[in-house]
């Protein structure tokens, strides 16, 4: 019997079954077509559920319900204290539910439910609660101006920190409720007024979001949520004249769509992108704790993280030892249904990136890559990719330059501490790097030498509400979490009075 038809929680099953809609101005809508698409399960490939496919018309009327709720300054001028206390409520309201959330995302993405559980709700919650806690704190400055054309006068002049607007928000599928807060929180907290676009594959978690902003209260038009495909319902988001900013997680690919399609209004930009982070064990490393490291890094949520240590650089000397250590942990990770306690590593999304990522694991070994351990697909239904580990590799091949968003690191070794700087810079990317090593100075050589947007010392995957995330190079622009975030959401206006 499938993991779906033994589910016994009631709030999950009805989630499956019925046909989703819209969520338009406080209303759940169907869409102006009335066509629907099917929400797969990655561990077997089968129709789960249906949800409303949107269109450019559902489009419109979103953004005119979010632009009328803004212009209406029932949000934006809402007492901040009061903003606050509503996005405390919907983070309250998600710990609540958190074990139907951690469900819904296990089914949808085929996260395993143990990681959906403890990391993917859990950080949405504090999210909400950290935004919440900003939404009393964006401030201006007071400025002393000097302005030598008019000797002895005197002015006041401050800076307030306005909303940017209407803002259309597009996430991705690989930790979709995670992504929604990661957008809906600081937009929300700055009295910005939103359109959500899930990412097709797993629209789920944000439907049932949608129930919870119902829930605690936001006014009619803050939050709408669109579901529907990239071309139909996100193109149509980033174009649209009345849209003031445009905020994106997904492939550098669609990034720079979102970006040209930006330009027609010169609406704000910011895009968390994609990478191919390097991730470097020097030969003085803690090895107990930098081979799991360097594995989790990039077999957690099955290598489907932007910021996943996809290039493995070891020093010479303990090559082997490390490779081996990070293909046994790889050998040990048991792959199976989300839903499964036993599960460490789920499907991949869909039959898309399945056949991307293995198409991925052939063209390394047509350029000559060795497989160290997996490299094939696991069992006769699903999704499924064995943890894979590449070696004898070399910088041209595509597998080392291009993101290949599965559980497939490429592992190099490296002789002079000096060289692997360039190494690790080398590539379109910068969004994330990890450094293994006791030696203090030279884990903050590195980090202040790689460009990348974060750096992790002897960690990895390390995520917290108030530490800003984010790419350099064609990894993105802006900064996503943290006060940093704010800025992305908010203007300056400059008032001046003659006192
Ligand atoms: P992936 O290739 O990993 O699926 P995408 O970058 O295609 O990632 O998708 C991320 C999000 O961008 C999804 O919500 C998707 O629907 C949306 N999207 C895809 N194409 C476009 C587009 N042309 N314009 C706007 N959004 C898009």
């Amino acid at each position: 019997m499938s993991a779906i038809a033994q589910l016994n929680d009631v709030a999950v099953k009805s989630m499956l079954t019925k046909t989703h809609k819209l969520l338009i101005n406080n209303q759940w809508v169907e869409s102006a077509s009335g066509e629907t698409f099917e929400v797969y399960d990655p561990s077997t490939g089968t129709v789960m559920a249906n949800a409303a496919a949107g269109n450019e018309q559902d489009v419109n009327k979103a953004v005119k319900a979010a632009r009328k709720a803004f212009e209406s300054g029932h949000w934006s001028e809402m007492t901040p204290s009061d903003r606050g206390k509503i996005l405390w409520k919907l983070a309250d309201l998600l710990e609540e539910n958190l074990e139907e959330f951690a469900t819904l995302e296990s089914l949808d993405n085929g996260k395993p439910l143990t990681i959906a559980r403890a990391a993917d709700v859990p950080l949405a919650v504090d999210l909400f609660r950290y935004m919440a806690g900003w939404a009393t704190k964006i401030e201006g400055k007071t400025i002393p101006i000097s302005v030598p054309y008019t000797p002895g006068a005197k002015y006041l002049a401050y800076t307030v920190r306005e909303p940017v607007g209407v803002v259309a928000q597009i996430i991705p599928w690989n930790f979709p409720l995670l992504m929604a807060a990661w957008k809906l929180g600081p937009a929300l907290a700055a009295g910005n007024t939103v359109i959500l676009k899930p990412a097709e594959q797993t629209p789920m978690s944000a439907l049932r979001l949608g129930d919870l902003v119902l829930e605690a209260g936001f006014p009619e038009g803050v939050v709408n949520i669109i579901t529907g495909f990239g071309e139909d319902t996100g193109a149509p988001l980033a174009a649209h004249p009345d849209v003031d900013k445009v905020a994106f997680t997904g492939s550098t690919e669609v990034g720079k769509m979102i970006v040209k399609a930006a330009a027609g209004n010169l609406k704000k930009v910011t895009l968390e992108l994609g990478g191919k982070s390097p991730n470097v064990v020097f030969k003085d490393a803690d090895l107990e704790t930098a081979i799991p490291n360097a594995a989790s890094a990039i077999f957690f949520n099955h290598g489907q993280c932007c910021c996943a240590g996809s290039r493995l650089y070891v020093e010479q000397e303990i090559f082997d030892k490390v490779v081996a250590g990070v293909a046994e942990h790889a050998g040990n990770i048991k792959l199976g249904c989300g839903l499964d306690p036993d599960t460490d590593m789920g499907p991949l999304v869909s039959e898309e990136q399945f056949s991307r990522v293995t198409g991925f694991i052939d063209s390394g070994q047509t350029e000559g890559a060795k497989v160290a351990t997996g490299g094939k697909r696991h069992g006769g239904e699903g999704y499924f990719v064995e943890p894979t580990v590449l070696v004898d590799t070399n910088p041209n091949m595509k597998v080392v330059r291009e993101e290949i968003f599965g559980p497939v690191v490429t592992a190099m070794p490296f002789k002079d501490p000096e060289e692997i700087i360039p190494i690790a810079n080398n590539t379109n990317y910068g969004l994330a790097a990890g450094v293994w090593t006791q030696d203090i100075g030279k884990a903050h050589r590195l980090a202040s030498h790689i460009k990348a947007g974060t750096v992790w010392i002897n960690c990895y995957n390390i995520f917290d509400a108030a530490l800003p995330f984010g790419g350099y190079k064609e990894s993105g622009w802006g900064r996503e979490m943290g006060g940093d975030i704010l800025e992305a959401y908010t203007q300056v206006k400059s008032v001046c009075v003659q006192v």
